[in-house]
């Protein structure tokens, strides 16, 4: 039976991993419903070659630009607005929704779907950061497959193996673009190179995470919604080869590890075609290129974000909205050339000191603290 999938974020770098793996694949998978923001002429030209039937894109919103589009694609059926998409996820008929939205704006999404009791393909980390404790309430109903590489190690490494087999969960991390740069040069550190990831291919907010690790206290706060482990049995390490995606340890002492070349390709098949593993030529593993494979700790002088990132996971409650917030606006005064590196740290610090706790917050409560801390960040640059 071919599986239908709704995907979310679809002209983006998961999206476009996404469409290799389903072209290989299709007799196994068709896409019936894509979305994306505003990149419309993209989406438009995925949707006649992949013969998608319904089309949304949340972020135009001029009626005569909507009414351009639609007469340029006749043949399409295009929706606008987020609430569109919101409701086309209730209405529409699929057996699975990978969800690539990039940053927080992936949440309500993820909501919906789970609301329905559709399994879920997540990249958006963001979705259980900000949502975790409300999306755990939600597991029983429908299933999370996750779809960061890292997760996917760890779900196919568990297996079947109950919970109280695990001992830790070890997550890898690169390193990032600046793993060698000396620490006296970080100040200099221009967006062009941070925005260039030393082994995979991603969009730009997770590069930059990358580049300050925060996207592995981003994940450390996925593992620990979407594994259910206390954060004291969750760690993370520097593996520069990005070829061992993560590690589970059991508690005889013995660690399972999955490995492959790094390409998200990998990960996202294993999302769409679980709990059945299917032939794929996509990823070709060369472990003869890669002789040495290392791991190293993580240094708190050159990823201080990191450390701030699990101190607010342990925080939890209405801290990790607002420090996810806080690291946006940072990132885009960093991107506009108004801050350096090094101070991406300090507005996100004054951020989180300047804000008050809320315990098991609402989603309409963590979406506005979202918007308001996103902003009180940016006005800290006066
Ligand atoms: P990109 O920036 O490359 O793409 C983001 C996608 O989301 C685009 O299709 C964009 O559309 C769409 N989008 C943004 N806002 C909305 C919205 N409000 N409604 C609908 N669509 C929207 O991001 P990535 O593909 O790199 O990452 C996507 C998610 O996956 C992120 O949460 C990231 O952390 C996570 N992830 C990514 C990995 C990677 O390798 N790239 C690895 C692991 C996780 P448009 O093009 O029109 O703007
Ligand atoms: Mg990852």
């Amino acid at each position: 039976m071919v599986k239908r999938i709704a995907l979310l974020g679809a002209t983006g770098s998961i999206g476009s991993s996404t469409f290799e793996v389903v072209r290989e694949q299709s007799q196994h998978f068709r896409i019936t419903l894509a979305a994306a923001a505003s990149n419309h002429r993209k989406l438009c030209a995925l949707a006649h070659e992949f013969h998608i039937p319904v089309l949304v894109l949340t972020g135009i919103h001029d009626p005569l630009v909507q009414s351009q589009i639609r007469a340029e694609h006749p043949g399409l059926k295009i929706y606008f607005g987020t609430s569109e998409l919101l409701s086309l996820l209730n209405d529409q008929d699929y057996d699975l929704a990978l969800n690539a939205i990039g940053g927080s704006a992936g949440i309500e999404a993820s909501f919906r779907i789970l609301e329905r009791g559709i399994p879920l393909a997540l990249a958006n980390k963001e979705s259980l950061v900000l949502g975790g404790h409300l999306l755990a309430k939600q597991f029983k109903q429908a299933r999370i497959i996750p779809v960061d590489s890292e997760h996917s190690a760890i779900f196919q490494a568990i297996g079947k193996h109950p919970k109280s087999e695990l001992r830790r969960l070890i997550i890898t991390a690169s390193g990032g673009a600046f793993r060698n740069t000396p620490l006296e040069d970080f100040p200099g550190i221009t967006p062009e190179r941070a925005l260039k990831h030393p082994n995979w291919d991603m969009g730009a907010k997770v590069t930059l995470d990358s580049a300050t690790m925060f996207n592995k206290a981003l994940e450390v706060m996925e593992a620990h919604w979407l594994f259910d482990m206390p954060y004291s049995k969750i760690e993370a390490i520097i593996h520069p080869q990005s070829v061992i995606h993560s590690i589970v340890e059991f508690i005889d002492g013995s660690h399972l590890a999955q490995m492959s070349y790094p390409d998200m390709k990998i990960p996202i098949l294993y999302a769409l075609s679980y709990p059945k593993r299917y032939a794929s030529e996509l990823v070709k593993t060369d472990f003869l290129s890669h002789q040495n494979l290392s791991f190293e700790s993580i240094d708190p002088q050159r990823y201080p974000l990191f450390y701030l990132g699990l101190d607010v996971a342990r925080q939890g409650g209405i801290m990790p909205t607002v420090m996810n917030a806080a690291v946006e606006a940072a990132m885009q005064l960093f991107l506009q050339r108004k801050i350096s590196f090094t101070q991406i740290c300090h507005y996100v610090q004054r951020t989180l000191d300047g804000a008050t706790q809320i315990d098991d917050p609402a989603l309409d409560t963590i979406l506005a603290a979202n918007l308001e801390y996103y902003q009180k960040c940016l006005e800290l640059h006066g």
